[in-house]
């Protein structure tokens, strides 16, 4: 499964059907909007590899 880029902040789960969730470092909770570094990590894991690859080259 694909973690949803605007997924939970603590479990990763989507707004539309998260509601109260249970986890392990904050306990019972609400969905709460993830950082700005969740998401980029997010979408940065969905790309294909072979992109990541090419990013990497770029940057040397
Ligand atoms: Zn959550």
């Amino acid at each position: 499964m694909t973690a949803d880029p605007n997924g939970c902040r603590w479990c990763g789960k989507a707004p539309d059907n998260h509601g109260w969730q249970q986890h392990p470092a904050v306990g019972l909770h609400q969905w709460e909007k993830p950082t700005m570094q969740q998401k980029t990590d997010r979408m940065t894991a969905r790309r294909p590899a072979r992109n990541q690859v090419r990013a990497t080259r770029g940057e040397r």
